[in-house]
Parts: C-alpha cells; sequence; structure tokens
C-alpha cells in the first residue's frame, strides 16, 4: 500500500471512529427526590426516593459531560431541593463552557422576593434558562402562580424561561393556561403525557391510542440521562421501563469513565435510526430485510416510546437490529442521514431544555 493510500485508510479509520451524533443535551439528575408525587411522573419521583448524586461524584461527572456535549441540563427529581449542590454545580458547568438549564416544580417561588433572590444566584452561577413544569397534576402541590412568577422574573436576570405543560386528552387546565393572549410574554410548551411511569395508572381514556404502531422519530434520544444509581440511559423519562440489558441503557458511571459512555451513544446506530426513522420504520425494516415480525407486544400503542421500549426490551429483536442497522449500506444510509438532518438543526434557545422531568 502507498504512503498516501495508508494515510488515507488510517484517516477513513478514525472518521469512523468519530462521534456521528451531536448530543443535543446531556441530563442529570442530582436526586430523584421530589416534595411533590404527581400522579403522572415519568421517573416515578417523590419523597420517599431517595437517590441522589453527591456534590463531589456530580462535579466529576460534569467534567466528563463538558468532553462530549455544549448543553447540560439538572433535571430529577426536584433538584432544587440541593438548592447549594445545583448552584456549585451550575457555575462548575459554566466554567466549562457549557449552556446550562434546569427543570423544576417551582416550589421555591412563593413570593417575588424569595424568587428574585434565587434567579439572581441562578444568574450569577451562570444558568442560561429555566424550564418549570405545570400542569393539572402539579396542582395538588403547588399554585399555578410560582411557575407564572418565575417566567415573569427570569426576564429582570437575562435568564430564558419555559413553562412546560404536560396534558391528557381533553385538558382544560392546558387550554386553558396557554390560551394565546392569557400571559404575554410567557413562553409555555405543550408536551403528551406519556403513559409511562406513574401515568400508566392514569384512566384509558387520558391517551389516544390505536392498534397500528405509532409513526414518528425520536429527538429525546439525542438527550442521555446520568442517573443516580450509576445508570446512564440514552433518553430521559421512559428508562423506567428498561429492563437490564436493554441497549438504550448505555452503561454505569460507577464503573465506566462517563465520556466513555456518552460516546456509546454518539456511535450507535440504534440511537442514529431511532432519531432518523424511529421505532415503527425500523420495525417495517427488520420485516423487510429479515424477514422479523416478531416485534407486536401489546394490542393497543399510545405513543412511539411504548412500541421501542418492547424492542429495545426483546433480545431476540435488539440481535436482529444489531444484525440489520450495521449492514455496510444501512450504516452509510443511518450516518448520512443524521449529518444532513444535524446539518440543518439550530440550536434555538429553547432546543437544549427540552427534556421531559
Ligand atoms: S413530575 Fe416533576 S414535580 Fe411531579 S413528582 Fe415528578 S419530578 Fe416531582
Ligand atoms: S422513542 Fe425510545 S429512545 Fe425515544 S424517548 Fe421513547 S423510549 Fe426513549
Amino acid at each position: 500500500m502507498s504512503g498516501s493510500l495508508s494515510m488515507r485508510v488510517e484517516l477513513m479509520k478514525q472518521i469512523a471512529n468519530e462521534p456521528v451524533v451531536d448530543l443535543r443535551t446531556v441530563g442529570i439528575a442530582l436526586t430523584l427526590r421530589c416534595n411533590f408525587q404527581c400522579a403522572h411522573c415519568i421517573t416515578e419521583s417523590g419523597p420517599e426516593n431517595r437517590q441522589t448524586i453527591d456534590k463531589s461524584q456530580a462535579l466529576a461527572l460534569i467534567d466528563r459531560i463538558a468532553c462530549e456535549s455544549e448543553n447540560i441540563c439538572f433535571t430529577g427529581g426536584e433538584s432544587f431541593l440541593r438548592r447549594n449542590d445545583l448552584f456549585v454545580c451550575i457555575a462548575r458547568a459554566r466554567e466549562l463552557g457549557l449552556n446550562v438549564s434546569a427543570v423544576t416544580n417551582g416550589f421555591w417561588a412563593k413570593n417575588d422576593e424569595q424568587t428574585r433572590e434565587t434567579l439572581h444566584r441562578l444568574a450569577e452561577c451562570g444558568l442560561s434558562g429555566i424550564c418549570i413544569s405545570l400542569d393539572r397534576f402539579h396542582l395538588p402541590f403547588v399554585e399555578p402562580s410560582n411557575a407564572l412568577r418565575i417566567a415573569r422574573l427570569c426576564q429582570e436576570y437575562g435568564l430564558n424561561h419555559l413553562i412546560r405543560v404536560c396534558a391528557t386528552v381533553d385538558d382544560e387546565f392546558a387550554e386553558e393556561l396557554i390560551n394565546p393572549g392569557r400571559y404575554p410574554g410567557v413562553n409555555f410548551q405543550r408536551v403528551r403525557v406519556l403513559k409511562m411511569g406513574r401515568a400508566v395508572h392514569l384512566p384509558a381514556h387520558s391517551f389516544k391510542s390505536s392498534p397500528e404502531f405509532p409513526d414518528g422519530c425520536c429527538s429525546t434520544v439525542r438527550s442521555p440521562i446520568v442517573l443516580p444509581g450509576g445508570l446512564v440511559q440514552a433518553c430521559c423519562g421512559p428508562g423506567v421501563h428498561f429492563r437490564e440489558k436493554n441497549p438504550l441503557n448505555l452503561g454505569n458511571w460507577k464503573n465506566e469513565d462517563l465520556s466513555t459512555i456518552l460516546r456509546r451513544a454518539r456511535t450507535s446506530p440504534l440511537v442514529m435510526a431511532l432519531y432518523s426513522f424511529g421505532p415503527k420504520r425500523i420495525a417495517e425494516l427488520l420485516d423487510s430485510v429479515s424477514h422479523y415480525d416478531n416485534v407486536r407486544q401489546r394490542p393497543q400503542y399510545t405513543g412511539i416510546c411504548e412500541l421501542c421500549v418492547d424492542m429495545c426490551n426483546q433480545e431476540n429483536t435488539v440481535a436482529v437490529m444489531e444484525r440489520v442497522l450495521c449492514q455496510p449500506e444501512m450504516s452509510m444510509k443511518l450516518i448520512a442521514s443524521i449529518a444532513y438532518q444535524q446539518s440543518f438543526r439550530y440550536l434555538d434557545r429553547f432546543d437544549y431544555m427540552d427534556l421531559p422531568e
């Protein structure tokens, strides 16, 4: 092999080993404890959940996250229950050049004075934006005025804000809250309640369901989450339903370097396929390429996550997916598709905060 050819081969190998997926953000749950216990909570957080990441561990993890992502989101549980540690962690993340966001239920925003004091500290530490969750399931625990107060006062401190409203079918609270013109200057994001975590116990009429495989790509799969127990999962939320060998369980930060674990997501054909094609199209591929049609695990679906979790929890299906998605032509299609989509993607001011709590 001539010198220049061997150099080119070496270069191609390096390119092939480089991460392709640009992580949207990395979530870190300093705690899964929450002072609320919402009936739809996907992470099944509540006062009894005592899982936490201590401050020194969190700082070390943030250092590794900065190697793989431009954005970090402090989520939970309710990370503001660890207020002082949260401030320290935000400041470290910002020092490392990360865009920093945080998710909260807003329990601390009882009046303007307390809210201003907290927002001032957050802005000093370098927070970019705050996402406040508010929906009808929060109402037994908090006044809606808390979230609206945070949204209003964020502007004084140059902080972006977003009120995320989880809504079921025919959700009157969500309709009224998001009613255009009712709260000028307040940014709302309406998302569907996923029938996962504690929400599996909500009445059936809360969800739209269909026997068809649900269609759609997954953008959340580019937002992995670092959990207190050690687990790092490829997406935030539905992971409570992942079985141990589910490939969306990326690794355990207590046993392995977090940067290595996150790179696993950034080079994973499955992550690329979920982002580019979505679970339904992957199921169709398995059928057309390998005549594998053993994906269905339930008669009705309420969203793509149910199909995805079922597929990725089945070892047989995962083995076929790995074979099909790693074929050379398919790998090239996946890389091209990711590169194409990422070239068009722009990070708007809320994009990196788009994490389900
Ligand atoms: S949805 Fe949010 S506020 Fe409610 S229990 Fe879960 S983490 Fe806490
Ligand atoms: S579709 Fe799969 S990867 Fe995406 S959020 Fe749902 S469970 Fe996670």
